[in-house]
């Protein structure tokens, strides 16, 4: 499955937003089975809106949302990268992520103590993100004089890969993330830098986690870290911790009632996990039946027989065509007959890119 880590300074917020996500997730067990992989790991649902407009329409008798999971990474300190703390093992544990949520304390509150002392989102930010830079560099120092040598004795994958790995180093020098070069590679690049597996390219979600009374517009804090985000070509989202774990314990009904007076329209844990699932690339394609409607997730740009290989690997291998209906038109239509009749059931190949929203049904070899 795909896995978002969440890092952060101690203190910061990190736990109480982990647990709130898994308790969600717990509290939805009765209808979603849930499962929590390891202790610090917790699979959610992907929320989607479009499952139950599907589900009326097919009458099915269950929806089954599709799901990722998170990590709580805690422990990273100033010094990681030497070791400090625990600090070897949390940057490992980074590194098995597909992308990272990075918590940024943004309230005030003087009986919790900030492990620096004071209150400054994008300075929190820049200690650990130096910490992986200092880790990545390392990492590509070592690896890079070894590939140059294979390089010169006429290896070819290896000076493929070099002038990626000397554009990343110029970076890591500069005091750059990785993630940076990113924009101006192409598709065959972009394989080369993500198989060397540096933790700052992978992408990242700002989390600015603030008072109750911040919830709905924010504070200063957060507007320095949306300018930070948007300087880096990442993402901010803003979310009170607080308020989550609160939203958490509730039953659906007081659960809403509670969030409208603090001014938000859903919980923040919701937007959480749908910005997670756009880091990833994440695109999503349904399948619908009387037993059940479905969210299946794919990488974006997979082609057909991908999705279908996400259901079971036996579809992939047997894959023969695709039988697609945009979700527009079927909401719109009112279902496969219909859709059909209409000549908007399209039947797709092998080279067919699995567009978001995807109703689909395989024909397969067994
Ligand atoms: P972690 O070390 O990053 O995992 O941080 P925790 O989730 O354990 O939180 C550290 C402390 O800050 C705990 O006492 C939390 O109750 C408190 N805390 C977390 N979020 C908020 C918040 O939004 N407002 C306030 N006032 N306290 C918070």
């Amino acid at each position: 499955g795909f896995k978002c880590g969440i890092v952060g300074l101690p203190n910061v917020g990190k736990s109480t937003l982990f647990n709130a996500l898994t308790r969600t997730a717990a509290a939805q067990a009765a209808n979603y089975p849930f499962c929590t992989i390891e202790p610090n790991t917790g699979e959610v649902a992907v929320p989607d809106t479009r499952l139950k407009a599907i589900a009326e329409i097919a009458k099915s008798k269950e929806i089954v949302p599709t799901r990722i999971s998170f990590v709580d990474i805690a422990g990273l300190v100033r010094g990681a990268s030497t070791g400090e703390g625990l600090g070897n093992q949390f940057l490992a544990n980074i590194r098995e992520v597909d992308a990272i949520v990075h918590v940024l304390r943004c309230f005030e509150d003087d009986d919790i103590t900030h492990v620096e002392g004071r209150i400054d989102p994008v300075g929190d930010a820049e200690t650990i993100e130096t910490e992986l830079m200092i880790s990545d560099l390392e990492s590509l120092e070592r690896r890079t004089d070894q590939t140059r040598k294979r390089a010169s004795g006429k290896d070819k994958e290896a000076a493929t890969v070099l002038p990626i790995m000397d554009q990343a180093l110029a970076l890591l020098k500069d005091g750059k993330p990785v993630r940076g070069m990113l924009a101006d590679l192409d598709a065959e690049e972009v394989k080369l830098l993500k198989g060397l597996n540096l933790l700052t390219s992978k992408p990242v979600l700002y989390v600015c986690n603030v008072a109750e009374a911040d919830a709905a517009e924010g504070n200063a804090h957060t507007k320095a870290v949306e300018a930070m985000a948007a300087d880096q070509g990442a993402q901010a989202v803003i979310i009170s911790a607080a308020i989550e774990a609160e939203v958490a314990q509730l039953p659906d009904e007081e659960a809403q009632e509670f969030l409208s007076e603090m001014g938000l329209s859903e919980p923040g844990l919701d937007r959480l996990i749908r910005k997670g699932y756009e880091l990833l690339e994440l695109i999503t394609f349904f399948t619908a039946g009387p037993k059940e409607t479905r969210a299946w997730t794919v990488r974006s740009r997979s082609r057909a027989p991908q999705a279908a290989g996400a259901i079971h690997s036996d579809f992939e291998r047997g894959f023969i065509r695709a039988q697609t209906i945009a979700y527009d038109t079927y909401v719109e239509l009112g279902g496969e007959g219909p859709a059909k009749e209409a000549g908007k059931a399209r039947d797709e190949g092998k080279e067919y890119v699995v567009q978001d929203g995807d109703v689909m049904l395989f024909k397969f070899n067994t």
